[in-house]
């Protein structure tokens, strides 16, 4: 008895890796195809000063448009490129393009101090050419340094921790600023984010999402303090409601970023949002 049952669940767990392994397989050549057809979007989310209300910058954001599938997301999709290596190019196109948007968006609101961030996967943080290939990026388009801010989490820089900070001085050299994404979730350790360059916390949502309990407000009133202890600013994810925005503001955050103000926005209505802030 014990047997059979034994032998059903096996059949079920082989079925169920069989299907995950050919919709993998699938998903990677269309990836591959995806990025050769330009079915890759980038769209801009706004991150909004808690102290004068505007406009401080914008994530870039990857989208997929799949023609048969539809929308899939980027949490589906970027782990599948990271692993197979077509993050490389991706990770290029992604970095080219919020460079192009940027261009456009300086001659079209020179006023305005463009700070667009680009989340940077493991495997670009790893490339020995990456500095290079920013620096050529922003050279080609006259955007050297001040504009961009980089977004790194806690796993990418807390292996090698010598290189990373030696990355990170490189890429702060180039006149990029640095942000650590989802701080919280990931495993750090004090003493080497006190040696870090960087200049953000980004706290995470599921934090944020949960600061009416007590024990989720004492955590980022406690990761507000160590931003600021440690000479660095805030940004909390996940915004999405107006007593978010108090909470944060009576924490002292800096930037908040959620659908409170808008969700990630193609790149048209990024600019729309900002035309409209303008007036
Ligand atoms: P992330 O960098 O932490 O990005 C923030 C995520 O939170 C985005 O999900 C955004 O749409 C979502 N978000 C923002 N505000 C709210 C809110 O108020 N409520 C809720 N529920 N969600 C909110 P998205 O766009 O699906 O991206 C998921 C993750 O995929 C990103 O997390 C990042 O790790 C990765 N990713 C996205 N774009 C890129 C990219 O261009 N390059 C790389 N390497 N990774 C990317
Ligand atoms: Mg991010
Ligand atoms: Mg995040
Ligand atoms: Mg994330």
């Amino acid at each position: 008895r014990a047997r059979s049952l034994g032998q059903t669940q096996y059949q079920v767990f082989a079925t169920g890796m069989l299907e995950a392994n050919v919709q993998r397989f699938a998903l990677e050549g269309e990836l591959r195809q995806g990025l050769a057809n330009q079915q890759f979007e980038l769209y801009y989310q706004p991150i909004v000063s808690l102290k004068s209300d505007r406009i401080a910058g914008f994530e870039a954001l990857i989208r997929w448009q799949h023609p048969q599938r539809g929308f899939i997301s980027p949490g589906m999709f970027v782990p599948l490129a990271e692993e197979t290596g077509l993050i490389i190019p991706l990770g290029k196109w992604i970095c080219e393009t919020a460079c192009q948007q940027a261009y456009v968006w300086k001659q079209q609101f020179p006023d305005w101090p463009l700070l667009i961030s680009i989340n940077l996967s493991g495997r670009q943080f790893e490339q020995p050419d990456l500095v290079e290939q920013l620096a050529a990026i922003m050279h080609d388009r006259q955007l050297y340094g001040l504009t961009f801010k980089l977004e790194v989490t806690e796993s990418m820089v807390m292996g090698d921790v010598e290189a990373a900070i030696d990355l990170m001085f490189k890429l702060r050299s180039l006149g990029c600023k640095l942000s650590l994404d989802d701080f919280g979730t990931g495993y750090s350790s004090l003493s080497y984010l006190r040696r870090f360059p960087i200049d953000t916390l980004k706290v995470d949502q599921s934090f944020v999402r949960n600061m009416h309990s007590a024990e989720d407000f004492a955590i980022v009133r406690t990761i507000v303090d160590l931003a600021h202890t440690l000479g660095m600013d805030v940004i909390a994810e996940g915004v999405e409601t107006l007593e978010d925005v108090a909470a944060l503001r009576s924490l002292g955050a800096e930037y908040g970023q959620g659908y409170y103000w808008a969700k990630p926005l193609a790149a048209a209505a990024a600019t729309e949002f900002l035309a409209q802030s303008f007036q």
